[in-house]
């Protein structure tokens, strides 16, 4: 028996690369068939009775489908210190909240309630939903440093159907709370919670390589972890140049690696699916590192502000030929929805203009709406995969409405659909995410 065949009728507005520049693809009326999760065809202006479909949705007016959101770097762990401690400095506040809030996670249970928060529910009586109907249908997630929470995380994606790539995290620094593994045992049981998340069986969730960082961790296990991926051709995630402290911190603990980044070349980390969280403070000799490997950078504006770290110029990354994705980065970030994030990268790529002058091109809004889906996916080497609405890729898409029901937007204006889409970009938030498609399942 063959599976159903789903019709979708609206408009579509989305991110297509043509050559090597970005452009904005606005298909007023659009017909999308999709079977088994996967778009077949594109259809423009559909006539509804000449194409079969077992099940034909048709967008309300003023409705609209975008591409899921992607967020290329959150710490799942942390969403309970979510607008805490930005008094601090990253060092600081990795000190005072973030560990002795990690330490919590040897608990399953607490483990348990905090990952369904971030999935699905932060609440299930007041229905403050997270993640996913907040738009993010993938998320590139930092977890525990304990093998069975993090596992928990990613039967919690399987479970509400969420793509996602989960990472045990590695650390070996001896640290006075213990909040560390030994090195062989950190390689063993990052072996094992590989094994343990392909069991799960999912075509959405998988496993990605996570050493903390550069301080966190030894050469030899930097080199282990190298290994591991390159066996099993997975994605690598870790943090690179956020701030000048931790900088000087990683020259010192590194006295061979000329820069932060080359400690990550000398450990085999970089890959063309090596994503690094940051950047802020990148020497020109590191992007040349990054360019020469493919690796590309995440960026954290929301989080590069909140916690102090700096201002990061993606312009120059991108005339250097980096490849960048968007991370809410929570809870150095203070919100985990990608609307936000957009917003925030808007702002830090103005106030750069401010100091820089007018020679200054600042990111508009529709390069920070590629940055949240169609670049994502570059950055997460899934972009064959996701993150526009073109045939042969999977149907994650958001239904978007300005005029949803609690929009806090006006409907005093007509507006052109690329008006709607900056319009939301700007001043929308997740009560305008109206539906939610994962790989063509329904999840808001
Ligand atoms: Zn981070």
């Amino acid at each position: 028996m063959t599976s159903p065949k789903y019709l979708f009728i609206g408009p579509i507005v989305q991110t297509i690369k043509s050559g090597a520049s970005i452009e904005l693809q606005i298909i007023e009326k659009a017909g999308i068939v999709v079977q088994d999760g996967q778009i077949l065809e594109i259809i423009n202006r559909p006539n509804k009775s000449e194409i079969k479909a077992d099940n034909i949705t048709i967008l309300e007016k003023g409705q609209f489908f975008t591409p899921g959101f992607i967020d290329c770097h959150v710490h799942a762990v942390q969403l309970p210190n979510i607008g805490l401690g930005y008094d601090k400095s990253l060092l600081d506040w990795l000190e005072a909240y973030t560990f002795p809030l990690e330490l919590q996670f040897s608990d399953n249970s607490f483990a348990e309630k905090v990952f369904e928060a971030v999935v699905i529910y932060l609440s299930r009586i007041f229905k403050q939903k997270r993640t996913l109907s907040l738009g993010t249908t993938t998320a590139c997630y930092f977890a525990s440093l304990y093998n069975e929470a993090s596992l928990i995380l990613a039967e919690k994606a399987v479970k509400y159907h969420q793509r996602a790539f989960v990472g045990k995290l590695n650390m070996d620094r001896v640290r006075d709370d213990d909040y560390y593994e030994r090195t062989d045992i950190s390689v063993d049981n990052t072996r094992k919670f590989i094994d343990d998340v392909y069991k799960l069986k999912s075509s959405l969730v998988n496993p990605v390589i996570t050493p903390r960082f550069a301080l966190s961790c030894s050469m030899k296990l930097l080199k282990h972890l190298g290994e591991i991926a390159k066996e099993n051709n997975l994605l690598v995630q870790t943090h690179v140049c956020e701030n000048t402290g931790e900088i000087e911190e990683c020259k010192s603990l590194f006295p061979d690696c000329p820069t932060y980044m080359s400690v990550y070349e000398q450990a085999n980390l970089l890959t063309n699916k090596t994503v690094l969280a940051h950047g802020v403070f990148l020497e020109d000799s590191e992007l040349k590192i990054l360019a020469k490997h493919n690796s590309s950078i995440i960026h954290c504006p929301s989080s590069n502000t909140f916690l102090r770290s700096g201002l990061c110029d993606i312009q120059r990354l991108r005339r250097n030929n980096i490849t960048v994705g968007l991370g809410t980065d929570v809870a150095g970030g203070n919100f985990m929805c990608m609307l936000d994030v957009m917003r925030s990268a808007l702002e830090v790529s103005n106030h750069i203009g401010f100091i820089q002058g007018d020679s200054y091109k600042p990111i508009d809004f529709v390069d920070a709406f590629y940055l949240a889906t169609l670049g994502g996916a570059e950055a997460l080497s899934i972009d064959s995969q996701v993150g526009n609405l073109i045939a042969g890729k999977k149907f994650d898409a958001l239904v978007i409405d300005l005029q949803a029901k609690d929009s806090p937007l006006d409907n005093l204006k007509n507006l052109t659909l690329k008006e709607q889409l900056q319009r939301l970009i700007y001043s929308g938030d997740d009560r305008n995410i109206v539906n939610v498609y994962v790989e063509g399942h329904k999840v808001k």
